[in-house]
């Protein structure tokens, strides 16, 4: 490609070489749970966020079946044309059941879902108060807003407080936070954001990607995991993460939802879930309550990880969550770890800047039900000998 746009673009792409930011996708060539190939060699997959090991799973795959011979392989329409299959109010009621909120609506997918929400909720004039960390669809999505838009510290409900103070009354905010930040694994201090919104009339909005189907005792997510009544807040999950397959959600008040069905623009100007992915996630959200021991073995094993590398004197940060990072500090240390276990076997991903501050690089590696103690041995071993070679461990 030659000329202005082909100049453009290579200079574009240069500039991200130059900073080490090159994205490369790499190609899984076949999936056995836990034990994947990536470009025809195994290796451990220690980064899917396919937590409860539900891609996998013989009843999900049957539903998917089922639900393409029943009724075909797409929906054929925005779901405010004819696109709207019965299974849609099947999931939705069962999505609000699971999260105990008055109503819940599907979107294509949990950015989509992020999209939809804030877009429908705030416009200018409008304050958000979102979490440095919040995940990148939030950020898109206070952007699309065009509400104004302030970056709280992390995790910091004094801040929060701080600025709702200032506020002048009647202005609308809203609080808006990933309740498990998914590059940290920490859960945000929901009981504290919930109080200061009941204080002063501002919405909560929670994006519960990582937490549902993983945290509390029923796997409800977060505001289970800390005891939190869901009345009033408003909660994002997606199915593709524990759930094991694709879509997002809405789960909350009753007008809000009516709101979003009458306002969100990613739910009625793209094309409706195909009905093997419908009838997948609703059988996702039955098996969370039939199999809770998946869920243990989780936990037993997000444990065991945990033990393992901080005995061989590895540094983590805690959180309840199946995301163990691994902080290592600089990013070429971190980057040059991630190469050297892909090619022994152990598919965790480097997260760096800008993704995080810097000198906080880190391994993230992502915790699997379906994993055995031989695995998260395995794993173990090979991070302890890779960052003792890489001098990253003494
Ligand atoms: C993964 C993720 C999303 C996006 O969900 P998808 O269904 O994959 O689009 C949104 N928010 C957070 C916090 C996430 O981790």
């Amino acid at each position: 490609m030659e000329g202005v746009w082909g100049e453009h673009i290579r200079g574009v792409l240069e500039a991200q070489t130059r900073a080490d930011l090159n994205r490369r996708f790499i190609s899984v060539t076949e999936v056995r749970g836990p034990e994947i190939e990536v470009e025809g060699r195994p290796v451990l997959l220690f980064s899917s966020n396919d937590y409860l090991g539900y891609t996998q799973h013989p009843a999900l795959k049957q539903a998917a079946r089922e639900a393409a011979e029943v009724w075909g392989t797409g929906s054929g329409a925005s779901r405010l044309i004819s696109g709207n299959l019965a299974l849609y109010q099947d999931l939705e009621d069962e999505v609000a059941r699971f999260k105990h909120t008055e109503a819940a609506l599907v979107f294509a997918t949990g950015f989509m879902a992020n999209l939809g929400l804030i877009a429908s909720l705030v416009g200018p004039g409008d304050l958000i108060l979102s979490d440095a960390l919040n995940h990148a669809s939030l950020i898109d999505a206070c952007r699309l807003s065009r509400a104004e838009t302030r970056v709280m510290p992390h995790a910091d409900p004094d801040a929060n407080a701080a600025e709702l103070r200032k506020i002048e009354k009647g202005r609308r905010v809203l609080l808006l936070t990933d309740a498990v930040f998914s590059m940290d694994g920490d859960v945000a201090p929901l009981a504290e954001l919930a109080e200061l919104a009941g204080k002063h009339e501002a919405l909560l909005v929670i994006d519960d990607a990582h937490g549902t189907g993983v945290l509390g005792r029923k796997g409800r997510g977060s505001l289970e995991h800390l005891g939190i009544d869901p009345a009033g807040i408003v909660q994002v999950g997606t199915f593709s993460k524990a759930l094991g397959s694709l879509g997002g959600f809405v789960a909350g008040p009753g007008l809000i939802i009516e709101l979003l069905r009458n306002r969100a623009r990613t739910l009625f100007y793209s094309t409706a879930l195909p009905p093997s992915v419908l009838a997948v996630n609703r059988r996702a959200l039955a098996l969370i309550d039939e199999e809770p021991q998946v869920r243990f073995s989780l936990h037993e094993n997000v444990r065991l990880l945990r033990a393992g590398l901080k005995e061989v004197g590895l540094r983590l940060l805690p959180g309840p969550a199946a995301i163990v990072p691994v902080l290592i500090g600089e990013a070429g240390p971190a980057v040059a770890l991630a190469g050297e276990l892909l090619r022994s076997g152990l598919f965790c991903p480097a997260i760096r800047p800008p993704t995080v501050p810097p000198g906080r690089s880190r391994l993230r590696l992502a915790v699997m039900a379906v994993h055995t103690p031989d695995h998260i041995q395995r794993a173990v071993d090979l991070i302890a000998s890779a960052a003792r070679r890489l001098r990253v461990l003494e």
